[in-house]
């Protein structure tokens, strides 16, 4: 690789930020993709990595994602995300915070913070102590803000009741199977609205007991989780893992919809391919699963309440059916319109 503009991720980024903080060991890594739409807003994540080129990669292609997720939202915010280079340890001190949320400030808004995997609520009120440029706080009852995981959920759910109607005629979930790989914050707000309007659930997570306790609250059952991909169902909602949609697994689904609340759901781009040559109905992810970057932009914002947060969530359905006609009228696969989509409103079509 002769330079970091041959990175397979790098995507025209503007801006690609190292930070390197001595006294508190801080590494961490500030991509922004794009702020043709507003100041680029994406979570921080804070994770080990084996090597640092794994964490340039994952900031410059978490980042495009916000790009693409944001401007989908309709929200007049571009696309970033942070990495911070954890040490095998995860060791995570307050000096660390500080000299991140200093980095931020530094960028004079260019970024807009929030919490990501490995950042939690408590640590962002930490970095929030040095910058302004941040959301995702504990917020007053009723106002738009905090912890973006049930918004997703709501989101999510409303995208595969979105699926559901197309797919199978249906108005509702009632009596309609549901695999959930998943058991945490996302999954378990799905499971419970699915599960109040009549779903029959399947649940597997990699803890055990964490499935087992959605399922006992939702009347549902658990399944291994490396038996969820192949459950025989009317949706697979992947709420867990990123790259779940290889060649090999996408051959193997029983189900006609896909429709969940992961990141980066598809392998590779070429699986979308895959999914519309099945006839599987495909949510692209970054469309379905917006809720969350919905409340913590309008936080951000300082726009509205909790009811113009769910407003704006409840577009998301309209979303998914303008580009799955586009999909169908043009047999082009429904990842690949999203993308396109995205590209044209962030002035790079
Ligand atoms: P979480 O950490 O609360 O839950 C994830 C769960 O997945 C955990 O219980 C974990 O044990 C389980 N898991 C891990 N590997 C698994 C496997 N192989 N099989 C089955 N289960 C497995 O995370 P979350 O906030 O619910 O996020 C879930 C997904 O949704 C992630 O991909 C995340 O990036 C995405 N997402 C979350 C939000 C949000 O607001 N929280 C927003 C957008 C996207």
């Amino acid at each position: 690789m002769d330079s970091l503009w041959d990175y397979p991720d790098f995507d025209a980024h503007e801006l690609v930020h190292f930070v390197t903080d001595h006294e508190s060991g801080l590494r961490a890594i500030i991509a922004v993709h794009s702020r043709h739409l507003g100041p680029a807003a994406g979570g921080t994540r804070f994770w080990h990595y084996a090597q640092s080129g794994e964490a340039v990669a994952d900031a410059l292609r978490l980042s495009r994602g916000m790009s693409f997720k944001n401007a989908m939202a309709g929200l007049p915010l571009g696309g970033g995300k942070a990495v911070i280079l954890a040490d095998a340890g995860r060791t995570k001190t307050e000096a660390m915070l500080a000299a991140y949320g200093k980095a931020i400030e530094g960028l004079c808004g260019a970024y807009v913070t929030a919490e990501d995997v490995g950042i939690s609520v408590g640590d962002l009120v930490e970095v929030a102590k040095q910058t302004r440029y941040i959301s995702g706080l504990p917020v007053a009852s009723g106002r738009a803000g905090g912890d973006p995981g049930p918004y997703t959920s709501y989101g999510v759910f409303l995208g595969v009741k979105a699926a559901v109607r197309r797919k199978l005629g249906r108005d509702n979930l009632s009596g309609l199977h549901l695999a959930i790989q998943g058991a945490g914050s996302v999954a378990s707000g799905l499971a419970r609205q699915a599960a109040a309007e009549g779903a029959r659930l399947t649940i597997a997570d990699v803890d055990q007991a964490k499935a087992e306790a959605l399922a006992a609250e939702t009347g549902g059952t658990t399944i291994a989780p490396d038996a969820i991909m192949t459950v025989a169902a009317d949706v697979l909602s992947p709420c867990a893992l990123g790259a779940i949609l290889t060649p090999e697994s996408i051959a193997a689904l029983n189900v006609p919809i896909v429709a969940g609340g992961a990141n980066n759901q598809l392998a590779t781009q070429a699986e979308g391919d895959l999914l519309r040559d099945r006839d599987i109905l495909y949510a692209p992810d970054y469309v379905i699963n917006a809720g969350g970057i919905i409340n913590v932009g309008m936080e951000y914002l300082g726009e509205g309440d909790e009811a113009q947060v769910r407003a704006r969530i409840e577009q998301i359905p309209g979303r998914l059916e303008t580009i799955w006609d586009e999909s169908e009228a043009s047999g082009r696969n429904a990842a690949d319109v999203a993308d396109d989509m995205a590209r044209k409103l962030i002035g790079r079509g």
